[in-house]
């Protein structure tokens, strides 16, 4: 059989490792195709080795072997990759790997990318910093970091439910969820902890907006008609992330021309078939708000957003009630 030119297998090589697959452009790849990005200055690969050396088989004690670490931040929850991964003995920070295909070598992201999008995922979620510790373990709904102080039946229940709404996304089979209670029965808790599983375990696109600052925002932009946030530089992140969280959903009277833009934003998700979470403490009049909450001087959500946006949210999400005994007048301290 012929052998291949030279030539035209370096030529491959050189297009198909010029960028990798998260868009780096790698270009070190010498004439004889070794990668000089898989060595290390001093020409010693490394790759079993920890930069002080240390075989790495024992979980890190700082992360447990999450190989993140999640911390209050000033206004929001912060993720940063832990130190056991800061400096990726495998591809020294380069992200990227050499790989043999066939019988070319070609880049391909390393293990380290993965985790590195992850931790970005997370942070773009912009959760709020009193909900950094709000995990969802996989191991199940009774284990539900930040959640174990509280004994109630209906959190039980709600983080069973919850539970089981991350196996359905898992399963690729989820739709969007609308958690619906009273005052401190732990909505926001478990939609982090959701938001949290997503981003850093699954890596899927999250971002956590709360209803009252959005409709803040939106109404500035009115106001001020600035170049830097108009109307279309909120909307279209809102629109494009592949889960929006919307917190504390009718908190707050919206204009007519504020909910527009909300139906804007629910429409359009809806068509593209993205993925809503949010949270209400107004029941929508199919779950019996309206006549039966009136009495306890609570509107529907209908009359709060409008039938149109209740229906179309019924459309696209699981109404979840979380029928609670309020748990602020039973736990040890007060939560939403
Ligand atoms: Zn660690
Ligand atoms: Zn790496």
């Amino acid at each position: 059989m012929m052998k291949k030119p030279d030539f035209s297998a370096q030529r491959e090589l050189a297009t198909r490792a010029k960028v990798t697959p998260n868009g780096v452009a790698v270009g070190s790849v010498t004439a004889n195709g070794v990668a000089s990005g898989s060595v290390t200055p001093n020409g010693v690969a490394s790759a079993s080795v920890t930069p002080n050396g240390v075989a790495t088989d024992a979980p890190c004690t700082r992360c447990g072997g999450r190989e993140y670490l999640v911390t209050r931040g000033e206004e929001l929850a912060e993720a940063v990759v832990c130190e056991c991964r800061a400096t990726c003995a495998k591809c020294k920070g380069a992200r990227y790997v050499i790989a043999r295909e066939g019988v070319y070598d070609v880049a391909v992201p390393c293990d380290c990318a993965a985790l590195h999008r992850r931790v970005r995922a997370f942070n773009d979620a912009r959760i709020p910093a009193g909900y950094a510790d709000k995990r969802l373990t996989p191991s199940g709904p009774n284990d539900l970091h930040g959640f174990s102080d509280r004994k109630s039946e209906s959190l039980k229940r709600a983080k069973a439910a919850v539970h089981r709404y991350r196996i359905s996304v898992d399963a690729s089979q989820a739709q969007g969820l609308l958690l619906i209670g009273g005052f401190g029965v732990g909505k926001t808790h478990l939609v982090c902890g959701l938001v949290s599983y997503l981003t850093l375990e699954r890596g899927i696109g999250c971002r956590f907006v709360d209803y009252h600052e959005l409709m803040a925002r939106i109404r500035a932009t009115f106001d001020r008609k600035d170049e830097t946030e108009n109307e279309a530089a909120i909307i279209e992140p809102l629109v494009q992330v592949p889960v929006l969280v919307i917190d504390d959903l009718g908190k707050g009277q919206g204009s007519n021309w504020e909910l527009t833009i909300l139906d804007q934003i629910i429409t359009r998700r809806y068509n593209a078939r993205r993925i809503i979470l949010a949270t209400t403490n107004y029941r929508p009049e199919s779950e019996g708000g309206g006549e039966s909450d009136k009495r306890r001087g609570l509107e529907s959500l209908e009359e709060r957003i409008g039938g149109r946006l209740v229906s179309r949210l019924q459309a696209s999400c699981e109404f979840m009630v979380l029928d609670v005994d309020d748990y602020r007048k039973t736990g040890p301290k007060a939560a939403r």
